[in-house]
């Protein structure tokens, strides 16, 4: 470990990898070699939840790339690798570090972790040592701006909010200097945007940039075995961008070769096809490898240079521009409760099959079982079929959340728990959404091909084949059939419910409640 010079430090966390992060600015008239970088790798936190092991590989070997790279820029860096860590959490040995290094004053942009703020302002205060957060100027949407934008409304949508920060950015606006439309005379796309693959499958889908491991990542692999080996997930499949080049690389393959179909096929599922027509670009825009800017731009230089279409492109920055954003704004608004919520009394233990996958449910099996082989699965996978099953089987929102948090390379708090609690658990009664997110097996019928693989039948909702999927849809109805009909948007749902016969309500009732005897062995 180097001795820094200036004992006017700055803290930068393993999601904050970017030249750009405000705090590593030298100050007036200072040099990068005036700046001491603390960087500090804690096992603590991977083991506070059972991390996937390709996720803990990811965020090291993307920190020991970015502590090479400040070094090469000059910085003072003080690095705490895991051995040199142990058992101590970030701030334990972050209190360490200040006392032998004489830090007395540190600096770091915004933590996009709520708890790890909290200890970072107690640690301050019991060390009496000052601390300043500096806004993180990688989100576009700072946290104040965000809270303005929301007291103005009663309920919170992402739409509104997006389309204030097209205007506001001007992305994918109508031609003139002042235009206030759209281009292509709609904000939204998103009706286009959910086609399934044809009967006989996707065909050739063009692959994304995968990345063999580096001697960096091939020895933080070796690490993570050896140190983690209970862990879930597997290494062998490692293919992540760990360093800005690699990221800037899989944007550019990515917008070049599969942006075109991402827009028709965002939301199909087909067996043992991982990654679909996505960008796999979240994991390196979440560790701040890719600036949201660029990554918008990329996509929107690529419509207009009639590359790609225009509802692919308006999906895609959806996604960055709005979904992204907002979802950052409410998760600081709304902790720490949002940890807490559990709207609808959700009490089933998580299964333990959602650690191997172990499960006769084609659909989960596929979706668990890419997320534990890579560390990812795309959005309608992670919401319309995991999240939905979690939501519809009432598992505690606190144990999903924390699966959902573990298993997945670009899972950071901020982004993960309000996906999580708010959109896929209704955890926080609809803060931000307009209805709960439920679907039957009809909906993974029509848009994959796991139920033509499976031992259950997806239109069947009571006896020996039963979906589960559509089981506890129809519970769900039948449980929150008040709730249901109260809302405008999801009373016609509800009145399918109301439409059975006693005897078939009382068969269903019967099904749910085996269905959820039977967690473990569906
Ligand atoms: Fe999933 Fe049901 Fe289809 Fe099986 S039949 S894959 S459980 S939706």
């Amino acid at each position: 470990m180097s001795q820094p010079r200036s004992n006017n430090a700055v803290l930068v966390l393993g999601d904050q990898l970017s030249l750009d992060n405000p705090a590593l600015r030298p100050p007036e008239g200072r040099f990068p070699s005036d700046v001491t970088v603390l960087m500090i790798e804690s096992s603590a936190e991977s083991t506070l939840v059972w991390v996937h092991k390709a996720r803990i590989a990811l965020f090291i070997s993307a920190m020991r790339h970015f502590a090479d790279l400040l070094r090469q820029n000059g910085y003072q860096i003080v690095y705490s690798n895991l051995d040199e860590t142990g058992a101590l959490t970030l701030v334990e040995r972050l209190a360490e570090l200040c006392v032998q290094h004489g830090v007395q004053a540190l600096r770091l942009a915004e933590p996009g972790e709520w708890r790890l703020e909290q200890s970072l302002v107690e640690f301050s205060k019991t060390q009496s040592l000052p601390l300043t957060f500096l806004e993180d100027t990688h989100f576009m949407c700072s946290r104040a701006q965000f809270a303005k934008w929301a007291s103005g409304y009663k309920q919170m949508r992402m739409e509104y909010f997006y389309r204030e920060m097209r205007k506001r950015f001007k992305v994918l606006m109508a031609a003139g200097e002042s235009s206030s439309e759209p281009l292509g005379g709609q904000w939204n796309f998103d009706s286009e945007n959910r086609s399934a693959f044809p009967k006989a499958g996707p065909g050739e889908i063009a692959p994304p940039a995968q990345f063999p491991p580096d001697h960096i990542t091939l020895q933080v692999i070796e690490e993570v075995r050896a140190r983690f080996p209970d862990h879930p997930g597997e290494l062998d499949h490692f293919i992540w961008p760990v360093n800005r080049e690699q990221a800037l690389q899989a944007l550019n393959q990515f917008i070049q070769t599969r942006l075109p179909q991402f827009g028709d096929y965002q939301d199909a599922m087909w067996t043992n096809t991982p990654f679909g027509w996505h960008s796999l670009v979240s994991s390196s825009i979440n560790l701040h490898l890719l600036d949201p800017r660029e990554v918008i731009a990329a996509a929107e230089y690529a419509y207009r240079d009639g590359k790609a279409p225009l509802a692919a492109v308006e999906g895609f920055i959806r996604q960055v521009l709005g979904w992204r954003e907002f979802i950052r704004g409410v998760y600081w608004l709304d902790m720490p409760k949002m940890r807490q919520d559990n709207f609808l009394k959700a009490d089933q233990p998580l299964p333990n099959w959602f650690w191997t996958g172990n499960t006769q449910m084609a659909c989960m099996k596929d979706s668990i079982g890419q997320t534990l082989k890579y560390g990812y699965a795309h959005h309608i996978q992670r919401l319309m079929v995991i999240g939905n099953f979690a939501l519809m089987a009432g598992i505690v929102p606190q144990q999903v959340e924390d699966w959902f948090l573990a298993v997945y390379v670009d899972a950071v708090e901020w982004v993960e728990l309000p996906n999580v609690a708010g959109m896929a658990l209704f955890a926080n009664g609809g803060r931000f959404t307009s209805k709960p997110y439920i679907a039957s097996g009809a909906y993974i019928k029509r848009m994959s091909n796991y139920c033509g693989n499976c031992k259950y039948k997806s239109d069947e909702k009571t006896g020996p084949r039963a979906c589960p999927m559509t089981t506890l849809y129809w519970g769900f109805l039948d449980k929150h059939e008040a709730m249901l009909k109260a809302n405008p948007r999801t009373s016609l749902m509800a009145k399918n419910i109301s439409r059975l016969e006693e005897g078939q309500r009382q068969a269903l009732i019967e099904q749910v409640q085996l269905t959820l005897k039977n967690l473990e062995s569906l």
